[in-house]
C-alpha cells in the first residue's frame, strides 16, 4: 500500500515538473539536422572563466542554455590525453591514451563524422593545430598512435571530409616516402589551398575544400593568427550549411591546452578568447537557423589552473587575478559540455565522455 502511494506521488511530480517539460522539449521533440561540435583543448571551468575575467564583452559561453559534466578517464588510466579524449566523442568507445580512432584493442571504429557521411551529410574539421593532430586526427584517421601524424595524413584524401582547415602541411608534402598527398588530395576532388583562408568565388558542394595553412600547428594568437578559427568556422558553415541533409562539423581550438602545458596564462587566455569567438559564430549560424545542436566542451584539463587572486607582500588581493598552475601536464577534473538547441537536453546530468557520441547520433535521430 506503501509503495502505490509512492507511485502515485511519484507519477504525479513527474506530471507536474515543469523541468521535466523543459526536458522533453530541449532533449525529443525535435531532430538536429545539423552538429557542430566545438573542442576546447584542455579547456576545463578554470580556463572558460578566463573568457568571464578578461575581455570587456559578455562572453558566448552564456548563451548555453544546458550544462553537464563529462567524467573522462581512458580505459587505461585515470586522465586521458587529447587522442583517447576525442576518440571517446568521436567513436562512442573508450580507448588508451595515444588510440586514434580504435578501441582499446586497436580494432577500427567508425566516427561520428563517418556515419554522418553515410547517412548523406556533409562533414567538416576545423583546428589550430595540424588537422593530423590528435584530436581532429580522431574524427577521420584510424590508427593505434598519434605520433603516426604521416600515415594520418595519407588517410584524409579517403576520409569522408568535405572541408577541413588547420595546419599539418608538411606531413602531406615532406614525407618519409616521398609521396605528395596534395596531389592525392586534389585527385579527390579537393580544391586545396596552402596559403590563406580565402573563400572560393563559387563555394558549392561539389567541391571539397581543404586549407593547410602552417607546416605543423598553427600560429598563436599572440604571434598573430587573427581571425582564423572564426573566420573558417563561418566559411564552412557557409559551405555545410548548403546541405539539404545537414552536417556534422567540429571545431577545435587547440592551443588552449599549449598554453596549459607552458604554464602561461597570457597565452591560454588568448586562445580562450578567440575559441569563445568561434562559438560565437556557431551559436549566430545555429540561432538562425533553428535546426542546429552546438555542443562545446573539452577533452580535459591542462595545468590544473586556477584562477588565484594576485599575491601582494604574501597577501592575497582579491582584487586581481594572478591565474597559477599545479603541473605540466593533464588534470582529471571533470569537464563542463555547454549544450544549445534541438537535442541539447540530452547533455544535462554528469556521464562518461565517450556518452557524448551516442548523444549526438540521438540528437541526430540516427540512433
Ligand atoms: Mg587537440
Ligand atoms: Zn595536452
Amino acid at each position: 500500500m506503501k509503495s502505490y502511494h509512492i507511485s502515485i506521488l511519484l507519477f504525479v511530480l513527474i506530471l507536474s515538473s515543469g523541468c521535466n517539460d523543459q526536458y522533453r522539449q530541449l532533449a525529443s521533440e525535435k531532430k538536429a539536422k545539423n552538429v557542430i561540435l566545438l573542442i576546447g583543448d584542455g579547456m576545463g571551468l578554470a580556463q572558460a572563466s578566463t573568457a568571464f575575467y578578461f575581455q570587456k564583452e559578455e562572453p558566448n559561453f552564456v548563451r548555453f542554455p544546458v550544462i553537464g559534466l563529462h567524467r573522462n578517464p581512458p580505459s587505461e588510466a585515470l586522465i586521458t590525453d587529447s587522442a583517447a579524449g576525442a576518440t571517446a566523442f568521436s567513436t562512442g568507445y573508450k580507448s588508451y591514451n595515444a588510440a586514434i580512432g580504435v578501441d582499446a584493442d586497436s580494432i577500427s571504429r567508425e566516427t561520428i563524422l563517418e556515419i554522418a557521411a553515410r547517412k548523406g551529410k556533409s562533414t567538416g574539421l576545423i583546428a589550430t593545430s595540424s588537422i593530423t593532430h590528435a584530436t581532429p586526427a580522431s574524427f577521420y584517421a584510424h590508427v593505434p598512435h598519434r605520433n603516426l601524424e604521416e600515415d594520418i595524413a595519407s588517410q584524409l584524401p579517403s576520409s569522408p571530409v568535405d572541408f577541413f582547415a588547420g595546419g599539418g602541411l608538411q606531413f602531406f608534402t615532406q614525407r618519409e616516402d616521398g609521396a605528395n598527398y596534395l596531389d592525392t588530395l586534389a585527385s579527390r576532388g579537393y580544391v586545396v589551398n596552402p596559403q590563406k583562408l580565402e573563400r572560393p568565388g563559387n563555394l558549392s558542394l561539389e567541391h571539397k575544400y581543404g586549407y593547410l595553412l602552417a607546416p605543423e600547428g598553427m600560429p598563436k594568437m599572440q604571434e598573430g593568427r587573427g581571425d582564423f578559427l572564426p573566420q573558417a568556422t563561418q566559411l564552412a558553415l557557409d559551405y555545410l550549411g548548403q546541405d539539404k541533409d545537414g552536417f556534422f562539423l567540429m571545431v577545435e581550438g587547440s592551443q588552449i591546452d599549449w598554453g596549459g602545458h607552458d604554464n602561461d596564462a597570457e597565452y591560454v587566455i588568448q586562445e580562450t578568447l578567440d575559441f569563445d569567438k568561434a562559438i560565437g559564430v556557431a551559436l549566430d549560424f545555429a540561432e538562425k537557423d533553428g535546426n542546429t545542436l552546438v555542443i562545446v566542451t573539452a577533452d580535459h584539463e591542462t595545468g590544473g589552473m586556477s584562477l588565484s587572486a594576485a599575491k601582494v607582500r604574501m597577501q592575497s588581493d582579491y582584487r586581481h587575478i594572478n591565474p597559477t598552475f599545479s603541473t605540466g601536464g593533464h588534470s582529471a577534473s571533470l569537464i563542463p559540455v555547454y549544450a544549445y538547441g534541438p537535442g541539447s537536453g540530452f547533455f544535462m546530468g554528469i556521464y562518461q565522455n565517450n556518452e557524448i557520441f551516442g548523444k549526438m547520433l540521438r540528437a541526430f535521430r540516427l540512433k
